[in-house]
């Protein structure tokens, strides 16, 4: 079987070109989750598409548009950050609307950023002048190198398909970031993470850089006993270097590691915790995923 593949995937696009329909498109199809509005950072995830081979995060990148005013060059700001953090952009524009200047705006973003990008031209089952429709996808990728073009109907679900196939294709491999049953994204998985870094962190003195991450995988309530919860967490390190340290000798301190999360996660959760803890090394993880930092992964966007 082929190794799981995951990434985080930015939406680009006016509103109403159909960024909502889009994601409920694809996230009717598979269990996902659709989160809250954005109140922070990390809430820019607007949802999770999981299949049994792939992981896609969808990222709200509001704002993207001209600034007006300087709320709005501050919204520009962030949003450009998660332009240069996802692994992906789908740039989503509406069939029937001319190539205007704020579609310039986002194509000068994008050539300032190496993120790859997708043209998505949606609402083409309201189209009725094809060759007018040619000559304005031109004005677009003749000014930008996409990596691919596709025509849809988020309402109706057309080419939907191929668009999720060509994500996978360029998807790396990767980990589940969330639990294939999550139904939001709840800050308490998160929580759960950082408490055991920091255990990683402590144990293991200068040995393991601070580029290592956590993620929990599964937490749940064990079926036969109502006070204890389960938790699978993997640790993700660079190198394999870094997995031998944080294992120990003869397992020892990864032993440590889970002894004292679990006290801690035990106060929190207020159940008793049986916590699995699974290392695994995944090359350039950090250069791939610095991301993460800032969709909240790490302690300073807690
Ligand atoms: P967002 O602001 O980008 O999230 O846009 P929405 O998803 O809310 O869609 C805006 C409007 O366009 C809604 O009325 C949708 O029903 C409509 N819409 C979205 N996608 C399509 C499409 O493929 N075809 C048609 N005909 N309408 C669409
Ligand atoms: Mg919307």
């Amino acid at each position: 079987m082929s190794e799981f593949k995951s990434g985080f995937v930015g939406l680009i696009g006016r509103p109403n070109v159909g960024k909502s329909t889009l994601l409920n498109n694809v996230l009717g199809r598979k269990i996902s989750i659709i989160s809250p509005k954005p109140q922070t950072t990390r809430d820019v995830i607007s949802g999770i598409y999981t299949t049994d081979t792939e992981q896609i995060i969808f990222v709200d990148t509001p704002g993207i548009h001209k600034p007006k005013h300087e709320l709005g060059k501050y919204m520009n700001e962030i949003s450009f950050e998660t332009l240069e953090n996802v692994d992906m952009l789908l740039f989503i524009i509406d069939g029937e609307e001319e190539y205007g200047s704020g579609d310039e705006y986002v194509i000068n973003l994008l050539k300032k950023t190496e993120t790859p990008c997708f043209l998505v031209v949606n609402k083409i089952d309201l189209i009725k002048d094809k060759n007018r429709l040619m000559e304005n996808v031109l004005k677009f990728t003749s000014n930008y190198d996409f990596l691919d073009v596709f025509y849809i109907s988020a309402l109706n679900g057309d080419n939907i398909d191929k668009l999720l196939a060509s994500i996978t294709k360029k998807l790396e491999v990767g980990p589940m970031y969330y639990p294939k049953d999550q139904i939001s994204d709840h800050p308490e998985n998160f929580i759960i993470a950082e408490i055991i870094r920091e255990k990683v962190l402590l144990l293991t003195k200068e040995e393991v850089p601070h580029s290592v991450a956590v993620v929990v995988e599964n937490k749940e309530r064990d079926l036969e006993n109502e006070s204890l919860t389960n938790i699978n967490a993997v640790i993700v390190v660079e190198r394999p270097s870094q997995k031998k340290i944080i294992i120990g000798s003869g397992g020892k301190m990864i032993k440590q590691i889970g002894t004292e999360a679990r006290k801690e996660l035990v106060m929190i959760l207020g159940t008793k915790v049986y916590l699995e803890l699974f290392v695994k090394v995944i090359e350039d993880w950090r250069n791939r995923n610095s991301e993460l930092k800032k969709l909240g992964y790490f302690k300073d966007r807690i």
